[in-house]
């Protein structure tokens, strides 16, 4: 948990003055919440779930999850993970209590949890008491060409929603936990790689019922949102669909990078210093946020969520989204708030405020796009 000096924290509160776009914070643990709230982040704008499966034991019921048969064995395995997803979400309600959390879906290829290695799966086989071959046909069966475009994130939450929902239990049961202790919850649940409008549907008939289930069964009240992450072209491209069952979008341009160049994220810098020597490309993508091509998606995204929700909150959450180049986009485009790693959530503040002053006393828009038009 990092903190600031008392002098730049009054900077920064003078900034705040004239900031008009949000900034929150990237926070997956209790200690990077604690920094985004020392920094004053507005919220954490993503939870990324996936290294919470990792965790003490947690490796090893994931691992029996996917052995599973069916889906009530699959439940009964998760029921083990439910008490520790509920105490990693009410602490980080409780850190941000009164500012909003946005807890992302898990998102994660399932291949990733099963061992490659020959010992490994020989390990594996004997803790499940299992023939190696069962092992060996599972990791067959799980693994794909190109994992980044494939059984990932809502693909998965629709194929094996058992996931899904007790994620949505264990989130809900934490706000019911930390509201009896008096405290201020805001709990937003984000559905990450989106690419239609039917997918959106499908996880909010079962969070909604979910959701009812655990008030029925606690015998409370509670709200809360469901958005979605926008990080395919589709996604953006379909937003007037896709807001009629999302109140917020926000972009992953991790994701909507690979997706619009059609590149790896994991794998381009093999490459990508020749193609910046050779000026194929300006900068690195990954590293500056490509305002004409990907920022272009970003402009219809919100133009097109607009036209199907105008109180759609818009927002970034890749990890562009504490630059100044991205904030200056983000602010001309309408954006609500920017979310960024907490280290940067202060220049963030600072970046915004300047943005916002040079804009009053040169009376210039920051870098609009053509797409404003759309
Ligand atoms: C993104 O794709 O930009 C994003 C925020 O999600 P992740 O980096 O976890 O894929
Ligand atoms: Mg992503």
């Amino acid at each position: 948990e990092a903190t600031l000096d008392a002098s730049f924290q009054t900077l920064l509160s003078w900034a705040d003055d004239f900031r008009d776009i949000g900034v929150r914070a990237n926070a997956d643990t209790p200690a990077d919440a604690q920094t985004a709230s020392n920094f004053a982040a507005e919220g954490i704008g993503l939870c990324r779930t996936e290294h919470m499966f990792f965790e003490g034991d947690r490796l090893g019921v994931m691992r029996e999850m996917i052995f599973a048969e069916t889906a009530d064995d699959r439940r009964a395995v998760l029921d083990r993970l439910l008490p520790m997803q509920r105490n990693d979400f009410a602490e980080l309600f409780a850190i941000m209590q009164g500012r909003p959390v946005c807890i992302r879906l898990f998102d994660m290829p399932l291949h990733e949890f099963l061992p490659y290695d020959k010992a490994g799966q020989r390990d594996l086989a004997e803790q499940l008491a299992m023939p190696l071959t069962a092992v060996t046909d599972r990791v067959q069966a799980l693994s794909e060409y190109n994992p980044m475009l494939g059984m990932r994130g809502v693909r998965q939450g629709i194929a094996i929603p058992e996931i899904y929902e007790m994620q949505a239990r264990a989130i809900f049961e934490a706000v019911a936990d930390v509201a009896a202790r008096g405290l201020v919850v805001q709990p937003e649940i984000m559905i990450p790689l989106i690419s239609a409008m039917r997918e959106v549907e499908l996880i909010k008939v079962r969070v909604d019922s979910v959701a009812r289930a655990v008030q029925s069964e606690m015998g409370v009240t509670f709200a809360f949102k469901l958005g979605v992450m926008v990080e395919t072209p589709r996604a953006a491209l379909r937003a007037q669909d896709i807001v009629k069952h999302a109140s917020f979008l926000s972009f992953g341009t991790n994701d909507l990078t690979q997706m619009t160049y059609g590149l790896s994220r994991d794998d381009a810098g093999r490459f990508m210093s020749t193609y910046v020597q050779q000026g194929v490309y300006e900068e690195d993508p990954f590293h500056t946020l490509d305002l004409d091509g990907v920022g272009e998606l970003l402009a219809i995204g919100a133009a097109r969520g607009r036209a199907g929700r105008p109180d759609v909150v818009v927002s970034i959450c890749g990890e562009h989204g504490g630059t100044r180049a991205a904030i200056g986009f983000c602010r001309a485009q309408g954006f609500n708030y920017v979310s960024c790693s907490p280290f940067r959530v202060p220049l963030a503040r600072l970046s915004a405020a300047q943005l916002a002053l040079e804009e009053r006393l040169t009376g210039r828009e920051g870098q609009a796009s053509p797409a404003l038009q759309h």
